[in-house]
């Protein structure tokens, strides 16, 4: 027999012998489905050790499987805090390798707002699912190869934009569906908190500070998703209290939306001060979620005493139902609820909000 037939016979009897073992012991060749994915935090600062890790403890379809920190005292703390395996920790250096890593189903980046595009590459370039935090990246052209990236990669991307998983904000996402107040004229929405850091990121431009890139996606996003539409202009106005700190980014944005269906929303940002409303005024009657963007207890009113849901009872926190949700999105292999997509529209009025302030005139988008 000629080496070449020789070969196809082995072939084929190896093929047959797999089919049989498959038929028998299926696992040999399906691997069974995980019904909890794990999770890398990417980044242990502020959100990560007292929202995101404690919610990764109540989660139904994903775990806290992994972390990337580049401080060896926070990677002792968080794997006795946490159970985390040495093989399950990684610093910026040794990041990539988290490709070889099975026990890792998606990587959370939650680092500066400058590091986002870099780290959801490598991890997308890496095989791995992605989620990552807003603003998802400083410019369209970095959201573009993040969505790139994960494309080619065959990786789903989710922007941490917890609110729409969030019932009070899907309730009024809902009315405007419905028009049950008739057409949106009119949207008041502001998101601030008095931010008494002086020397952090939130005030570097290169690491991705700022108000409107931090706080402001906030009013813009709730914007968006109240009308359902793209704005077409901008026209903004950007201020400080505090010139001495806020020397390279903005402390405070007010900036006017103009929308397609004749909309106007007024929208404002700030480190300055406390503030956190979403007012929707329409051609029928009104309503309001406030607070419409904290953690837990988001609430509202309706000009006719229709219920907005009352604060989330479920589960503790927003984020729980976040994950949870994206992780299905995987398990099922069904679309996310906040693409990348989402996150780069954001970042197109970003630009546009930073260009009026330049220009001192409204900008078309
Ligand atoms: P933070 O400053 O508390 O943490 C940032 C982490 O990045 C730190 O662990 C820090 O060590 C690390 N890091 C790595 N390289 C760094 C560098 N060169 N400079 C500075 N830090 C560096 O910030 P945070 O409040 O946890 O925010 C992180 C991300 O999470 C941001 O994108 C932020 O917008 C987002 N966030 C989202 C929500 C939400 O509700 N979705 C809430 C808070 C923060």
């Amino acid at each position: 027999m000629s080496s070449r037939r020789k070969f196809i016979k082995q072939t084929i009897g190896s093929m047959a012998a797999l089919a049989v073992s498959s038929e028998l012991f299926p696992h040999i060749l399906i691997p069974k489905q995980k019904e909890k994915l794990g999770v890398a935090l990417v980044g242990l600062g502020y959100y990560s050790t007292d929202l995101l890790a404690p919610a990764l403890q109540l989660t139904k379809h994903c775990y806290l499987a992994g972390i990337v920190t580049g401080t060896p005292a926070k990677a002792e703390r968080w794997k006795k805090q946490y159970n985390i395996p040495d093989k399950n920790i990684y610093n910026y250096q040794t990041f990539d390798q988290i490709a070889n890593n099975p026990d890792i189903d998606v990587v959370y980046v939650v680092l500066p707002p400058s590091m986002h595009a870099e780290y959801v590459i490598r991890a997308a370039n890496a095989g791995k699912q992605v989620w990552c935090e807003k603003p998802m990246a400083m410019t369209v052209a970095e959201c573009e190869s993040m969505i790139n990236a994960c494309n080619t990669n065959k990786v789903k991307l989710s922007i941490g934009y917890r609110l729409h998983h969030e019932p009070n904000t899907q309730q009024i996402i809902q009315f405007r569906k419905e028009k049950k107040y008739g057409n949106i004229t009119r949207v008041d929405v502001a998101a601030g908190y008095f931010d008494g850091r002086t020397d952090h990121w939130k005030q570097k431009k290169h690491l991705g500070g700022g108000s409107m890139y931090d706080m402001g996606v906030y009013p813009l996003n709730a914007a968006r998703y109240t009308t359902g539409e793209e704005p077409i202009a901008v026209t903004a106005k950007q201020s400080t209290n505090r010139p001495e700190i806020y020397k390279e980014v903005d402390e405070t944005m007010q900036f006017t939306l103009e929308f397609p269906g004749g909309a106007v929303a007024q929208c404002e940002t700030s480190f300055g001060k406390n503030m956190n409303h979403l007012r929707v005024t329409c051609s029928k009657g009104w309503y309001k979620l406030e607070p419409f963007s904290a953690y837990s207890n988001v609430q509202g009113e309706t000009s006719d005493g229709t219920k907005i849901l009352p604060a989330i009872t479920q589960v503790p926190h927003e984020q729980v139902r976040q994950m949870d949700d994206d992780a299905l999105a995987i398990l099922n292999k069904k679309p996310v609820l906040v693409p990348g997509e989402e996150g780069l529209k954001d970042i197109r009025v970003v630009e546009a909000v930073y260009r009026s302030v330049k220009e001192n005139q409204r900008v078309k988008i």
